[in-house]
C-alpha cells in the first residue's frame, strides 16, 4: 500500500520502517522536518506539508502527541483525507476519538481506531499489540499495516472500543511504573540497596517483567526514553476523565496524576516516564 504516516516520533518513526521494510511505500511528515528526514535512507518519501503527504496515497496513520494535534494536522489535510484509510494510532482518549471519528465522517475518510500498546522497542521490533477498532472492512484494509508494526492484532469492535482499551492498559502501566517508583524509594529511604528488593522478587508470583525492566534503571538514574513522562501525565488525564464519564471512582489516578505533575514541574516531562522516581527518592525531599 502507498502510506503516509504523519508523526515520526519515538513511536511513528520505528513504525514507519516496519511500514517500508513489508514492502509499503511509504510518505513521512513531521512538524519537525529533521526527524522525517531521518525516514529517508530507509526509503521513506519527505513531504513538506500534511497535505502533500497525503497526495497519491492509498492510506495514512497519525502518530502524534495528543488529540488537539491530531485534530490540527488532519484538519490542514482539508480535502485530502477522502478515500483514504485513516489509522489512527496516537493516545487521544474516548471524546477526541469520536470528534475524530466525526472528522473522518465529514471528509469521506474511513477511520479505524487503532492505538498500540507496547513502548519504543516493540515499535522497533514491530511487535506491538494493536487495539483494532472500526468497521470490519476497514479493520480488513488496515491489517497488512497492522501486520507490519505488530506481532498482534485484536480485533474489538467499534471505532472507540480501541482507544477503550488503549486508556485501561495506561492505567496499568501508570499503576506499575508509580508503585514500583515508590516501593523502590521506600526501600531507599530504610537505607537499603533498592536491587534487594529486586532480588527478593525475583521469580515469585509477586514478580513483574517490568519491575526488572525499569527498576534498575530508576535506582542507577538510567532510564533511556521509551515513553515521555508528560505523555504518561496526559494519559492519566484522559483515564480520570473517561472514568469519570462513566462514573468510575478512581481512588489512585489522582495521586498518580500528582506525581507525574510535579515530576513535570521537575523539569522531567521529556525524561522517560520511570523517572517519576525521582519525585519520591529520599535524597528528592
Ligand atoms: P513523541 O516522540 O513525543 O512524538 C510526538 C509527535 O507528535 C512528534 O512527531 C511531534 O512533532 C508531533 N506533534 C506534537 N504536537 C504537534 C502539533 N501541534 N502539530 C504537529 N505535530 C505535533 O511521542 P511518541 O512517544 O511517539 O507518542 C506518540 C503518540 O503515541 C502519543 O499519543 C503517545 O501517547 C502514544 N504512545 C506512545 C508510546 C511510547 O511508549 N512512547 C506507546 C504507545 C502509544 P515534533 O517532532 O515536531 O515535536
Amino acid at each position: 500500500m502507498r502510506v503516509a504516516v504523519l508523526g515520526t516520533g519515538i513511536m511513528g518513526a520505528p513504525m514507519a520502517r516496519n511500514l517500508l521494510r513489508a514492502g509499503h511505500e511509504v510518505v513521512v511528515w513531521n512538524r519537525t522536518a529533521e526527524k522525517a528526514r531521518a525516514l529517508e535512507p530507509d526509503g521513506a518519501t519527505v513531504a513538506d506539508d500534511p497535505v502533500g503527504a497525503l497526495h497519491g496515497v492509498d492510506a495514512v496513520m497519525t502518530m502524534l502527541t495528543d488529540g488537539a494535534a491530531v485534530e490540527a494536522v488532519a484538519d490542514a489535510t482539508g480535502p485530502g483525507l477522502a478515500g483514504k484509510l485513516w489509522w489512527q494510532a496516537s493516545t487521544v482518549g474516548m471524546e477526541a476519538t469520536q470528534a475524530l471519528a466525526e472528522l473522518a465522517a465529514q471528509r469521506g475518510a474511513t477511520f479505524v481506531d487503532a492505538p498500540v500498546l507496547g513502548t519504543k522497542a516493540p515499535a522497533e521490533q514491530g511487535s506491538l499489540v494493536v487495539l483494532a477498532s472500526g468497521a470490519d472492512e476497514a479493520l480488513d484494509r488496515a491489517q497488512p499495516l497492522f501486520d507490519a508494526c505488530g506481532s498482534r492484532t485484536m480485533r474489538l469492535g467499534g471505532a472507540g472500543t480501541g482507544t477503550r482499551l488503549k486508556l485501561v492498559a495506561n492505567h496499568w502501566v501508570a499503576l506499575v511504573v508509580n508503585g514500583l517508583a515508590e516501593t523502590l524509594a521506600l526501600a531507599e529511604g530504610l537505607g537499603l540497596d533498592g536491587h534487594t528488593f529486586l532480588e527478593a522478587i525475583d521469580g515469585g508470583p509477586l514478580d513483574l517483567g517490568y519491575a526488572h525492566l525499569k527498576g534498575p534503571g530508576m535506582l542507577d538514574r538510567d532510564l533511556p526514553v521509551a515513553f515521555p513522562l508528560r505523555h504518561a501525565l496526559k494519559d492519566v488525564d484522559l483515564l480520570l476523565r473517561a472514568a469519570h464519564l462513566h462514573d468510575v471512582d478512581l481512588g489512585l489516578a489522582p495521586a498518580m496524576r500528582e506525581r507525574f505533575s510535579r515530576a513535570v514541574d521537575q523539569g522531567l516531562g521529556d525524561a522517560d516516564l520511570a523517572a517519576v522516581f525521582e519525585v519520591s527518592r529520599p535524597s528528592s525531599r
